[in-house]
């Protein structure tokens, strides 16, 4: 304990802490204290602080505000939740009396502090909040503008910021078909190889484009994903054709791709299809470095720094 003075005082630990010191009190597990506990959903829980954090720094140019909005976050995790936040990011050492609020203060400032030192790879970070949260963050920023204190301007700000950072996902001019439409194409095995991570599908499973070839849903929507920010339109990575058809038989898969990255009705169906671009210099890095290992370093880097 220090003292105004400057006198520290060290006090010896009551005897009844020691008997029951291997017991965690947040897994209720023997062989480990809270402080070593690595349940998942600690980390489940710091990777939600960290995306919010981000998101309200980004999306909310007063940082007042996107305290604030971390902080509503943080007050509906229980006090269990917060004081394993608080062992996780050793913030644990202080000493807290009014324990919810104080850990509340805390964390606020662990995660804004360790923002600020990795301000210059935000923009990276941004991308590391899923497309569901990032909506669900959004729609909760709207929702509690009300114990925000923000204004209709304030809001529309926000909505302006939200579509600058995250563009909404580009839709393709490709025709969805089920398996029923389009049986031209007979398949003599039961199982197909995806030719861009090598996992091997059911029929059931595979996305077929109109040029015959076969590839995952996690794959080929990476690749929409990537070309988010491009004007190429979606080639098969097999024989380089332009995609303009899929075939996919599952209609929950059908109506995600169908809903999500395509737009076939949208252009006139005489315009010609322009040819596959070339593959610049940015495309392949693009394809070297997945998104997504970039960002989970960052993140990696922002958590851990
Ligand atoms: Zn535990
Ligand atoms: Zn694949
Ligand atoms: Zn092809």
């Amino acid at each position: 304990m220090l003292l105004r003075s400057g006198k520290v005082i060290t006090t010896t630990l009551p005897k009844t802490r020691t008997t029951n010191k291997s017991k965690c009190s947040y897994c209720n597990k023997s062989g480990h204290k809270i402080n070593k506990c690595n349940h998942p959903m600690i980390k489940q829980l710091n990777n939600n602080v960290v995306e919010r954090t981000i998101f309200s720094h980004m999306v909310i140019p007063y940082i007042s505000v996107s305290k604030k909005y971390i902080r509503l976050y943080l007050c509906s995790l229980s006090e269990l939740n917060l004081s394993m936040l608080c062992y996780y990011t050793n913030i644990k050492k202080y000493c807290i009396e009014d324990k919810k609020s104080s850990y509340i203060n805390l964390l606020i400032e662990y995660y804004y502090q360790k923002l600020n030192q990795n301000l210059n790879t935000l923009t990276y970070m941004l991308s590391v909040i899923s497309d569901e949260n990032y909506e669900k963050y959004t729609n909760e920023i709207l929702n509690n503008s009300v114990s925000l204190n923000l204004t209709f301007e304030v809001e529309e700000m926000i909505l302006d910021y939200v579509y600058t950072y995250r563009p909404p996902q580009r839709k393709f001019n490709i025709q969805v078909v089920s398996s029923q439409q389009q049986s031209t194409t007979k398949t003599k095995t039961k199982t197909n190889e995806c030719p861009i991570c090598y996992e091997t599908y059911s029929n059931a499973e595979i996305i077929r484009t109109g040029c015959s070839h076969n590839y995952c849903k996690d794959c080929l929507v990476s690749y929409f994903k990537s070309l988010n920010n491009s004007n190429t339109s979606p080639s098969c990575a097999c024989c380089r054709k332009i995609i303009i058809t899929l075939e996919i038989k599952n209609k929950k898969t059908r109506d995600e791709i169908l809903d999500k990255y395509c737009n076939a009705q949208l252009l006139p169906p005489d315009q010609p299809i322009p040819p596959p671009a070339p593959q610049t210099e940015t495309n392949v890095q693009q394809n070297t470095y997945g998104a997504s290992s970039i960002f989970q370093r960052m993140i990696f880097n922002f958590v851990l720094f």
